[in-house]
């Protein structure tokens, strides 16, 4: 179908999707695509799920937009009460927006804000880390360090420091399982002393690295070694939960793996899995309260921002993932995905790493210092051809890297259908 709307490939006809059910996508040719990678890391719940269709018809009914200026709404209340009951530790207010990179762009404004109310208005550095991804807008895109997607706009981009990757497949600092030392987790303490811990406002990390560097999870003991080092120069800790967050590596928080609480932490994709756009960050007390204290304003505001319809999506997907205990579903999937992967690598002879946490999973066919073999284009290409959907990743100059992480709702079946599908796309790049 030509199209009047850009596209990342301008020029390439894309299939037209048309309907969803399940663990799978259908297009207008009628062909059906097993969804391995939920969209893109989305639709936790699956599609199609009639709880959620019917909490949209009824919030219809009763009022979809009101603008906080002027009402609060009992959707967005719940929810956010819902919200912070579920988060870790003293994480008890909510500010919601329409996406990710709008939640990012929030967190950013309040760890500035917190500082600015507390006295120390020159903390205005943000460090974060080499390969992550923390959203589109400009500012999200200039704490990113993810160079293929900020190569179009590095002219304009703050110049924030970045700390080394958590990526023990390629260790940056040439260091394995048993040598590490968590170099890592004190590379971001040293891109604080270097900025001078006076003058930073927050370090911004992924629990487990999402589709930028391919499920990335840190060596362990990482998330509380880098709470620590904020603890000790206090500086904000805001942990990016876009893809992390409700469930998707086996705990409802990435950070609960290792029991930290950053003081801002971010949602997005799950939040809604799909069904109305929404995001969040959630707060904590300290940072909530300087403000109350101070100026007792938050001025920024997108118009759909807290509005019944998402928060209602949000509060019936939430529903849905505490009754149907996703998390331990991912927690149980996840090792029985990652071993039926590395089984078709193993029988083809090909050498990839497969990696992450719960159902948060990526396989790597990047070799460190080596010459791009397989890459993520062709095995994306090959498995849609065969009906399996699967989402690019890595940051490379030649992305290696493809996520595999289908619906927390999918069937065993299903899974082993995703294995087999994996395995026939491998055999037409080979
Ligand atoms: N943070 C992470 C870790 C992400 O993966 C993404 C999107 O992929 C974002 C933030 C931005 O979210 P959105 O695309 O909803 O704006």
């Amino acid at each position: 179908m030509s199209t009047r709307m850009l596209y990342p490939e301008l020029g390439r006809e894309y299939p037209v999707a048309v309907r969803a059910k399940g663990s799978y996508v259908y297009d207008a040719e009628g062909k059906s695509y097993l969804d391995g990678c939920s969209g893109a890391i989305v639709v936790n719940i699956g599609h199609g799920v009639p709880e959620i269709a019917e909490a949209i018809r009824a919030q219809v009914e009763k009022i979809t937009f009101v603008t906080r200026l002027q009402f609060t709404n009992p959707q967005a209340e719940r929810l956010a009460a819902e919200l912070t009951a579920l988060a870790p530790g003293d994480l008890g207010h909510v500010f919601f927006t329409n996406s990710g990179s709008e939640a990012i762009e929030a967190a950013m404004r309040l760890a500035f804000q917190y500082w600015q109310e507390t006295g120390r208005p020159e903390r205005t550095v943000m460090i974060s880390r080499d390969g992550s991804y923390h959203g589109a807008t400009l500012g999200a895109i200039g704490l990113s360090g993810h160079p293929n997607r900020r190569h179009t706009v590095r002219a304009v981009l703050p110049a924030w420091p970045r700390a080394a990757a958590a990526n023990c497949y390629s260790c940056p600092f040439g260091l394995t399982r048993s040598t590490c030392g968590l170099d890592c987790a004190r590379s971001i303490e040293d891109a604080i002393l270097a900025a001078g811990p006076e003058r930073v406002a927050a370090v911004v990390i992924e629990p487990v690295v999402g589709a930028s560097g391919g499920a990335v999870p840190p060596p362990p003991g990482y998330l509380r070694e880098v709470a620590a080092i904020c603890r000790r120069h206090d500086v904000l800790l805001i942990a990016d939960e876009v893809i992390t967050g409700l469930g998707r590596t086996g705990h409802w928080f990435g950070c609960d793996e290792e029991g930290i609480v950053p003081d801002l932490l971010v949602l997005g994709k799950g939040l809604s899995a799909g069904y109305a756009p929404l995001g969040a960050v959630l707060l904590r007390d300290r940072v909530h309260d300087a403000i109350g204290a101070g100026s007792g304003q938050f001025s920024l505001g997108h118009t759909y921002a807290a509005n019944p319809l998402s928060a209602a999506v949000g509060l019936a997907v939430l529903r849905y993932v505490r009754e149907h205990d996703l998390p331990a579903r991912a927690r149980e999937l996840g090792p029985r995905l990652a071993a039926g992967l590395r089984r078709v690598l193993r029988a083809r002879g090909i050498q990839a790493d497969v990696r992450g946490r719960g159902l948060l999973l990526a396989v790597d066919f990047s070799r460190p210092g080596e010459e791009p073999g397989i890459t993520a284009a062709e095995v994306v290409r090959a498995a849609r051809d065969a009906g399996l959907l699967l989402y690019p990743a890595g940051v490379t100059p030649v992305p290696q890297a493809v996520m595999v992480a289908p619906p927390l709702t999918i069937t065993v079946a299903e899974l082993d259908r995703l294995v087999d599908l994996f395995a026939t796309a491998l055999d037409t790049v080979r």
